[in-house]
Order: C-alpha cells, then sequence, then structure tokens
C-alpha cells in the first residue's frame, strides 16, 4: 500500500507534525493508501513556495504563449496517462470505470485542461484609449498572486483540473487541498504538472482535513481562495478570509429543479431525468433533484421514472455494464437514509428506493430513490441530499412552476421541459440559477460559465470567466507629451 507525501515546490516532501491517514475504497470498504493530514506548519512551507514562485516571476511573468503551451503539455500528459488516472479514480470514489475513462472525468477533464491552455492567450478586455483630455489610460489584467484551492470529492481530478487550469492561465500561483477522502489523483496530476514543465513552487499539494483547508484560508500571504463544497463550509471560508480581505470564489452545493410542462416528451425526459439523478451516484451538485411536473402528465411521468430508476444497473466499478457506483463513504450514506427516513416521518411516499440495494453490504452502495407527496416547505425539497434520489411535484401554471423552482436558498441549475420555445425563454428568465437547460439537464462545455446564483456561490468555474475570476485589473494612466 502507498503512502503518499506531500506536493511542495516541485518535489515530494515529508510532513512537519502531521500524521497519516488512510484513503478507502468506497466500493469495497478497503483501506487503498495511506496520505498525510498536514500541519499548519506544512501548509506555511506549501504557500512560501508559492509566494516566491509567484514573486520571482518564474511563472507570472511568462508570456501567455509560454504558459499556453506548458499548460498544453499538462493535458497532453493527462491523455497519455487517462487509463491510469481512471483506474485511481475509480478505486479512490467507487465510480463505475467506463463513466470515468469515456465520459465527464478524464476526456473532458483533458478539454477543460485544453481550453484553458488556449484562454490564457484570450486578449479580449485588455483595453488603452484616451478617457482623460491629455492622458491614455491602459488595463493591465494582472494575476491575482497566491491561490489558496479547497476541492471536494465527487469528481476529484475534474475540480482540481476545474480550479488550477483558469488559475495558472492567469499566472497566478497555487496550494491545493483536495478532499480528505480522495487525494490521489490530484497527487499524480502535480507530479504530471512538473512533467509537463510547470516550474517548482507553481503547484504545490497540501492533502488534509478541514483543519488544513482553514489554515490555507487563514494564511496571510495567500491572496484569493476559491472553494468547490457545500455552502456551508462556504461560508465558513468568507468568514475566515475576511480577516484578511482575501478574494474568495465559491462554487457551492444545488438543489437542481426540472420543470416538465404537459406538451414534453415523457419517455425522452424520464431517461435524462433518471441519468441525471443517478449520475455520479447523485453526488453532482446539478445532478436532478426536483421534479415538478405539470398537473395532465403526472402520472405519465411518475410511471416512466420509477421504471427508468429500477432499470439502473448498480454494482462495482470495474464489472461490465455497471450504470451507479456507491456513495462516497458510510457517513455518506447514512445521511442520505437519515433523509429518506425523516421524509416518511413526515409523510413522504417512497415509490422506489431508500434502502441498501439486497446483497449489496460491502461497499456503500444505495438504491436509485424516488420520492412523491412531499410538501414544497419539507427537508427533502429545501436541503440538498447527495445521493441517488429524486422528488416528483406537480404545478398547475407557469408562474407556480416558478416559484416552486426557486423557492429553495440554492441558485445553480434548473432545466425546463417543454416544446413551446417562448414559453422556455420566459419561464428560464425568471429562473434564478447560474444555468438554465431547455429540453436537456446537465451538459456543459469547457466554454460555457458554470456558477451559482444565491447560496450556490459566485464566481464562475469554466469558460473565460473563470479566468478572469483570477487576474486583478491595474488601471496605468499616461500623460501624454
Ligand atoms: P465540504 O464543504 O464538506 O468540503 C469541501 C472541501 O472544503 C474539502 O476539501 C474540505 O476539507 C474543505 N473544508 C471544509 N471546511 C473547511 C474550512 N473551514 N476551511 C477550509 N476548507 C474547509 O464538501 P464535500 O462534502 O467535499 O463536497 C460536496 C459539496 O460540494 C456539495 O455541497 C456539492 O454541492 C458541492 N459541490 C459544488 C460544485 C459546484 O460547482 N458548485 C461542484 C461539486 C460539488
Amino acid at each position: 500500500m502507498k503512502t503518499w507525501k506531500l506536493w511542495i515546490d516541485g518535489a515530494w516532501a515529508d510532513s512537519q507534525g502531521g500524521s497519516l491517514t488512510p484513503i478507502e475504497n468506497p466500493a469495497t470498504g478497503e483501506v487503498i493508501a495511506q496520505v498525510i493530514d498536514a500541519s499548519a506548519a506544512d501548509v506555511d512551507r506549501a504557500v512560501r513556495a508559492a509566494h516566491t514562485a509567484f514573486y520571482d516571476g518564474r511563472w507570472s511573468r511568462l508570456t501567455p504563449s509560454e504558459r499556453s503551451l506548458v499548460l498544453w503539455r499538462l493535458a497532453e500528459k493527462l491523455e497519455a496517462n487517462a487509463e491510469t488516472l481512471a483506474r485511481a479514480e475509480s478505486e479512490n470514489t467507487g465510480k463505475p470505470y467506463a463513466f470515468v475513462s469515456l465520459g465527464a472525468d478524464m476526456p473532458f477533464g483533458v478539454d477543460n485542461l485544453r481550453f484553458f491552455a488556449s484562454a490564457a492567450r484570450d486578449t479580449h478586455g485588455y483595453s488603452a484609449g484616451e478617457y482623460a483630455k491629455g492622458f491614455t489610460s491602459i488595463y493591465r489584467r494582472e494575476p491575482v498572486g497566491v491561490v489558496g484551492q479547497v476541492t471536494p470529492w465527487n469528481y476529484p481530478l475534474m475540480m482540481a483540473i476545474w480550479k488550477i487550469g483558469p488559475a495558472l492561465a492567469a499566472g497566478c500561483t497555487v496550494v491545493l487541498k483536495p478532499a480528505p477522502g480522495t487525494p490521489i489523483t490530484t497527487l499524480m496530476l502535480a507530479e504530471l504538472a512538473a512533467e509537463a514543465g510547470i516550474p517548482p513552487g507553481v503547484l504545490n499539494i497540501v492533502t488534509g482535513g478541514n483543519a488544513t483547508g482553514q489554515a490555507l484560508v487563514e494564511h496571510p500571504d495567500v491572496r484569493m481562495v476559491s472553494l468547490t463544497g457545500s455552502t456551508g463550509t462556504g461560508k465558513q471560508i468568507m468568514r475566515t478570509a475576511a480577516d484578511t480581505l482575501k478574494r474568495v470564489h465559491l462554487e457551492l452545493g444545488g438543489k437542481a429543479p426540472l420543470i416538465v410542462f404537459d406538451d414534453t416528451d415523457v419517455e425522452n425526459f424520464a431517461a435524462v431525468a433518471t441519468l441525471t439523478s443517478t449520475f455520479n451516484t447523485g453526488q453532482d451538485c446539478t445532478a436532478a433533484t426536483r421534479v415538478y411536473v405539470q398537473q395532465g402528465k403526472a402520472n405519465d411521468v411518475l410511471e416512466a421514472i420509477v421504471e427508468g430508476m429500477r432499470s439502473v444497473k448498480v454494482g462495482q466499478p470495474f464489472e461490465d455494464g455497471v450504470q451507479m457506483g456507491p456513495l462516497i463513504s458510510a457517513r455518506q450514506r447514512e445521511r442520505v437514509q437519515g433523509f429518506i427516513d425523516r421524509a416518511k416521518g413526515y409523510g413522504a411516499k417512497v415509490l422506489t428506493g431508500g434502502v441498501v440495494p439486497t446483497g449489496m453490504d460491502r461497499g456503500y452502495f444505495f438504491e436509485p430513490t424516488v420520492i412523491t407527496d412531499v410538501d414544497q416547505r419539507s427537508e427533502i425539497i429545501q436541503s440538498e441530499v447527495f445521493g441517488p434520489v429524486l422528488t416528483i411535484s406537480t404545478f398547475k401554471d407557469d408562474s407556480e412552476a416558478i416559484r416552486y423552482g426557486n423557492d429553495v436558498l440554492y441558485g445553480l441549475a434548473a432545466s425546463v421541459w417543454t416544446r413551446d420555445i417562448g414559453r422556455a425563454m420566459n419561464v428560464a428568465r425568471e429562473l434564478e440559477f447560474g444555468t438554465v437547460w431547455i429540453n436537456d439537464h446537465i451538459p456543459l462545455a469547457s466554454e460555457t460559465p458554470h456558477g451559482g446564483f444565491k447560496q450556490s456561490g459566485f464566481g464562475k468555474d469554466l469558460s473565460a470567466e473563470a479566468v478572469n475570476d483570477y487576474r486583478i485589473t491595474k488601471h496605468v494612466m499616461v500623460k501624454n507629451g
């Protein structure tokens, strides 16, 4: 079993005062590796390395073309090592291997990095002109400085790419802390980054739990913190960052509604709802969670979704044809079960699932679950469950659908289903979500911004907007003549 070190200043580093912590495979419950629970002293060393690397200009003063080339080479390295990375990701998260290697995680992650390599060279928004008589103004978009980045466990490698890609493209240096239970592929990424030519100190990885993250957020030399995580953690980080007035960039929880009008093709909708509520075992911030169906079609939609959810093949990540792996941990499974038990307690009806699949007592598996007869104000509608759980409710008309859709603290993603494009556009305009899909749910492209409204946070991952989030504008004013 491998014991991983920290990645500081371009090399593997021992801890100063940290302890070792086991890493589990959630599909079997077996320990697969050990990593360091980094101390505040380790975080300080990593930040100092990033600080030196930023101020001596080894990365920040490269031309965009030079930075782009290195990021492009890193994308090539990821692609060349895709099979090894995908295997490691599946073992560490329980995700179906076929999905990791062919779907969201690897091919999309590589494309994301290629996009950021190109975006490093984008000159859009840089301007110069005479705005005061006798002066020329120049806007410089400069990198913010040392960035502290904190990622979650649901897409460990892809989230690391979404963080380091735009930050490095902008010329920042980085200290990244992966989620405590899923650090392996992020550590592998660090070594590949060095091979690709990322200079020492530009990318540093400190593994550990919340206290390690807290030390990173508190560090006075960190200029900006970017988190993908829960809304509670986002609030805590924002409070801590206030002491040193750091810029914060928060990609937080979600509770996506799917608003289905009665002219929708039920079969197609049910297939998408099934896929997007069970993909990654529902542990996705944009996963389908709340279906609102117009009264006339309620029974048809309900039957089709129940049938779809019952057909999902749950199993071990390396088994052929498996569509859904386990939840990430015993704790997460207890959490999901708790939501369902409480929902039954207040009168909700579980139409399918809600239990551990029979015979699957190894690993943290859970059946795809459909719940109905739920009040709009109930916990199962209002809180993020982060499991393969879909609620189905009904609405009368457009304004009720919009009201129900918006009536949660979150605002990350939503979808509208109808053949009437005018109606779809009106509803999309009223929905307070960072992404609204029409007649689909979940697709993304590297060019499209991903980020929340309301308590889903602010700032964007992906797209050119993400790169700009890691830049600060400096105005240089020149007296003419
Ligand atoms: P989490 O908030 O528990 O942890 C996220 C990360 O924050 C971990 O690395 C954790 O160690 C760290 N952390 C916790 N407390 C901290 C503190 N006080 N200071 C610094 N770091 C701290 O979230 P999770 O359970 O790992 O991930 C699931 C959550 O992530 C869900 O809410 C999900 O919606 C959200 N998520 C959001 C997006 C998005 O793009 N908006 C994407 C994926 C996941």
